[in-house]
């Protein structure tokens, strides 16, 4: 879980033409103030440690970062950031070094695989890219070596500018990276999915691209392949939340501070551009009505994937209705095949294959039914060889 500060809410020095936050600046609901005292009082009462957000954070002064990193390390022992980078200066790089910051880049690729990332004009937009790319160098050379998200669209990752990407992928490996975070486009308007959205095919196309990458860069963590894999042996303590029944009006593994010490949630099923009031506890109807709707009405019934996937990312449900599954189902189910193909070649039983799977899914529903969270971990006994992927299972339940 973490704690999400957005000091500037969703104000960014740039204008992804695809961002999920974009809803919520079309409404006119950008912060312009903050107030560090209550923020800092927000925090506490979350527990922290807290990771730096925005829109674009480093739009915040140097000194009122600085006052967060040093509080963020005394009571911490540290905190993050998620930036675009172009801002990134001496005074940044200092701050990271001195007060234990993990830095994490949100970039789409070199040069025109970056250009959905606009900045108001064409040269504006490149010339901002590259100083995202000199900050990725510069980040690297400083030993503050930065996790990187990379969202796939039609910009980078169509069949013409894959394989671009891909070399771009092996360079930053070279340079040191060793944490990549892949996202498919979350769509919130037409235009956006005229423009930028890849189809199903070439969505997975991109993604077996990265899979066979993988095994060519051991040193890479590609988390989305990590968790889907640990997801298959029932291992779904540490993974993304994604895969694992996010409530959209409490989003467990995201506590927004916002400037004004405000709780809020995470940003991506704001399709109104509202950013409502965090709920007091979960509910989870969205997964007790997916399990039990037809697929052809939106939901997940019938799906051995079901306890892996669980309809996935509200976000990026169906319509925009976060009790709809995924639209990207597709993609996940023939991933996932993949994944399972793994396992079951090195003659393991993941748990979508497993007998147990029905007990199992019986169990989720009676907990999520009584408003708990279940974990399938917790439910599961591992043998001894677990470890290499067989879920031994015996339900706790
Ligand atoms: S809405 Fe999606 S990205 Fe946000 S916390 Fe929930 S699962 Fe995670
Ligand atoms: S793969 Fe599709 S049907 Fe299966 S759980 Fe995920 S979204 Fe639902």
């Amino acid at each position: 879980m973490g704690v999400e500060v957005r000091p500037l809410g969703v104000r960014c020095n740039i204008q992804c033409q695809y961002c999920y936050q974009n809803p919520e600046r079309d409404a006119g609901n950008e912060e312009r103030t903050y107030d560090i005292a209550l923020m800092k009082t927000a925090i506490d009462h979350e527990g922290g440690p807290f990771s730096l957000f925005g829109g674009e954070p480093l739009l915040v002064p140097e000194d009122d970062l600085e006052d967060l990193f040093h509080w963020g390390h005394d009571h911490f022992g540290g905190s993050a950031i998620q930036t675009n980078g172009s801002l990134l200066n001496d005074r940044h790089l200092d701050m990271f070094a001195r007060y234990n910051v993990n830095v994490g880049v949100s970039v789409d690729g070199p040069g025109e695989l970056n250009d959905a990332r606009w900045a108001g004009s064409l040269a504006a937009t490149r010339e901002r890219t590259a100083r995202t790319m000199a900050a990725i160098e510069r980040l690297c050379a400083a030993d503050l070596v930065p996790s990187l998200i990379v969202t796939l669209h039609r910009g980078n990752a169509s069949a013409e500018r894959l394989p671009v990407l891909i070399d771009w992928i092996g360079e930053m490996a070279a340079a040191g990276i060793t944490s990549i975070r892949l996202h498919l486009l979350e769509v919130d308007s037409p235009v956006v999915r005229l423009k930028y959205a890849l189809s199903a095919e070439e969505n997975l196309a991109a993604l077996l691209a990265f899979l066979r990458l993988e095994s060519g860069l051991p040193a890479v963590r590609f988390d989305l392949f990590q968790d889907m894999r640990a997801m298959l042996v029932g291992m779904d303590d540490r993974n993304t939340c994604v895969w694992t029944g996010c409530d959209p009006y409490t989003t467990r593994a995201v506590r927004g501070v916002e400037g004004d010490g405000r709780r809020t949630n995470c940003g991506r099923t704001n399709k109104e551009g509202i950013d409502f009031v965090k709920a007091d506890r979960p509910g989870f109807e969205r997964y007790l009505a997916l399990y039990q709707t037809p697929q052809d009405a939106g939901g997940c019934q019938g799906c051995r994937f079901f306890l892996m996937c669980k309809g996935q990312c509200p976000g990026t449900a169906l319509d925009g209705d976060w009790r709809n599954r995924t639209e990207h189902c597709a993609v996940w189910t023939s991933l996932y095949e993949r994944l399972e193909g793994e396992f079951l070649r090195r003659g393991l039983v993941p748990l979508s294959r497993h007998p147990i799977r029905p007990r199992l899914e019986a169990a989720f529903m009676a907990v999520w039914s009584r408003g708990g969270t279940p974990s399938m971990s917790g439910m599961l006994r591992f043998g001894a060889d677990a470890r290499d992927g067989e879920a031994h299972a015996t339900p706790a339940v």
